[in-house]
């Protein structure tokens, strides 16, 4: 995998299906569902230039799009892509699209929107062009969402299904491995929908199912090796999480200790993590790994503040303050050390293709809900302010695949199964002012917390949890005495996108344990309260 750092370089180890975007809310979907059948593939704006691609796809795919293809200033694909000589397959308004390139005549507003199910009838299964439809039943339910259609065939195409309101519910040309779909094979209510992407994808592309995590690291790690050089140093922040444990171990496994992790303990970590990450990443993993202990610099810093923008932004900005400075010292110490030998030339984020794919989107940014709690600002300062290249591993790699990575690479089940957990830590657990006995209170309400899901054996099955501090305090009556504490808010969601989520359904005799323990055990809390909320309106984290 040769290419620029930080450039998602998978595309040219692995045959690539290119899905351009149109703006479509399942665009991504199709990515996932190709990747689901270990066929590699990658999306980019439907106004990509194909001149400047820097692969070769097998095949193209158009997503959906909001839009109408006959409309002004709607989007369009290059018209260089007739000329590529890789089959295409259009899905919804990217059908519309190759219909109305072809002849603007052939796309009108439908007197029916059709959102929801229909029935798909395949027609003539015998011509060649149906191949895409091969092994599947002649009738099957499928997922529409169109206001648009194709008023008559497009030149060259012969229909390959239909319904009840689509007469041209699924295209392909005569000759030419080009095909047209009205409906979303990647959305799950439609049936076979993962099979007709495969015929399209491995029948007609001629992709190898080569993508597995096991060949991905293969790959990674040559490439790391390839971008680094045989001297070359690499610095990183980690918090311990999934993503940059992994993309730490990768590092590790390609250039051995000339791989620099640091770990900031920001004074709002959760009970026993700053050295439980340390002997993971030191004792079972291997990694050259420096912890700085600023917490009482964090929370000196964090004495009157309740705002929690300002929270965030202080968290995010002292972090950056301490990373460099440490980054100086270990800049000092690679340079020295004969063993090494080489500067430090890169700087390590563990990006993962969720947040690539957001910033490539055909549509505008949204609306910022909360500043973004990753070390965000800190790759930009490392390039300017100490000239550092950025190289990003895990680039290309949905979460889960990322899971996959770190089971590859022997990190144990659970680290890899953890929840996420914000950049600012606990401090956002907290309303209002962070003070230290709030931190221990969260810190102690939250692993019991923990502790009990994990016995229950659901952690798996909650996407985040954890215990917060209302500051607003109750009143109370423990051993006959009258106390004024604090409140305990436990929150548990689950959610497969992070976008929505629901709260967990948790047994009430298990609700009941754990408000139990944790009035008894923990000092200076006399009521917990669990957050049904879901999202929206509630956020997961409380801040
Ligand atoms: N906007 C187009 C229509 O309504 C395409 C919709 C889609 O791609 N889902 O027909």
């Amino acid at each position: 995998m040769a290419g620029e750092p930080g450039e998602a370089m998978a595309h040219s180890a692995f045959d690539t299906i290119l899905v351009l975007d149109f703006g479509s809310q399942y665009t991504h979907l199709i990515t996932r569902r190709l990747r689901e059948l270990n066929v590699f593939s990658e999306m980019l704006p439907c106004t990509q230039k194909l001149s400047e691609l820097k692969f070769k796809p097998k095949g193209i795919i158009l997503s959906g799009g909001p839009y109408s293809v006959y409309e002004e200033g709607s989007p369009h694909v290059d018209p260089t892509i007739f000329d590529l000589n890789v089959p295409i397959l259009g899905i919804c308004y990217g059908m519309q699209e190759l219909a109305y390139r072809l002849n603007p005549e052939n796309v009108i507003a439908g007197t029916h929107r059709e959102y929801g199910h229909a029935m798909l009838k395949a027609r003539s299964l015998d011509n060649h062009v149906d191949r895409l439809f091969e092994g599947i039943e002649e009738s099957m339910r499928v997922w529409m969402s169109h206001g648009d259609k194709l008023a008559k065939l497009p030149e060259g195409f012969h229909t390959v299904a239909t319904s009840d309101n689509s007469e041209y519910a699924a295209i392909g040309h005569e000759t030419k491995p080009i095909y047209g779909l009205q409906f979303h094979p990647e959305v799950t209510h439609t049936q076979n929908g993962t099979a007709l992407l495969k015929n399209f994808a491995v029948g007609i592309c001629g992709c190898k199912q080569e993508w597995t995590m096991q060949k991905f690291l293969e790959e990674a790690i040559a490439q790391i090796r390839h971008t680094v050089g045989e001297k070359g140093q690499v610095l990183a922040a980690i918090s311990g999480g999934v993503d940059s444990t992994v993309a730490a171990k990768l590092m590790k496994e390609a250039i051995g200790s000339r791989f620099w992790a640091v770990l900031v303990n920001n004074g709002v970590m959760r009970l026993n993590e700053c050295e439980q990450v340390k002997k993971d990443l030191t004792e079972a993993l291997g990694i050259n790994l420096t912890v700085v202990d600023a917490s009482q610099r964090f929370l000196d810093g964090l004495k009157g503040i309740e705002d929690p923008e300002k929270k965030r932004k202080f968290i995010g900005g002292k972090f950056i303050d301490i990373f460099e400075e440490e980054a100086i010292k270990i800049e000092e110490a690679a340079a020295s050390d004969p063993t090494k030998a080489g500067k430090i030339e890169f700087f390590m984020q563990g990006t993962l293709y969720p947040d690539v794919i957001e910033s490539l989107s055909f549509k505008g940014p949204s609306a910022t809900i909360k500043t973004h709690h990753n070390v965000g600002g800190l790759p930009a300062r490392m390039a300017n302010g100490q000239g550092l290249k950025l190289i990003e591993p895990l680039r290309s790699l949905y979460k889960d695949e990322v899971r996959a990575l770190g089971r590859a690479l022997g990190i144990r089940e659970e680290l890899v199964m953890r929840h996420p957990f914000p950049g600012p830590g606990i401090a956002v657990r907290i309303l209002g002012e962070v003070t230290p006995e709030k931190v221990e209170i969260a810190r102690q309400a939250d692993h019991i917390f923990i502790s009990e899901i994990r016995k229950a054996g659901i952690y798996d099955q909650i996407s985040q949890a954890y215990a917060a501090v209302d500051p607003s305090r109750a009143v109370g009556v423990m051993g006959d005495k009258r106390v004024y504490g604090y409140i305990v808010v436990l929150r548990a969601v689950t959610t497969t996108d992070f976008m929505t989520a629901e709260a967990y359904n948790f047994p009430w005799d298990f609700l009941q344990r754990v408000m139990n323990r944790i009035v008894n055990e923990v000092h200076g809390v006399c009521r917990v309260v669990y957050d049904i909320t879901s999202k929206p309106p509630g956020t997961i984290e409380l801040e």
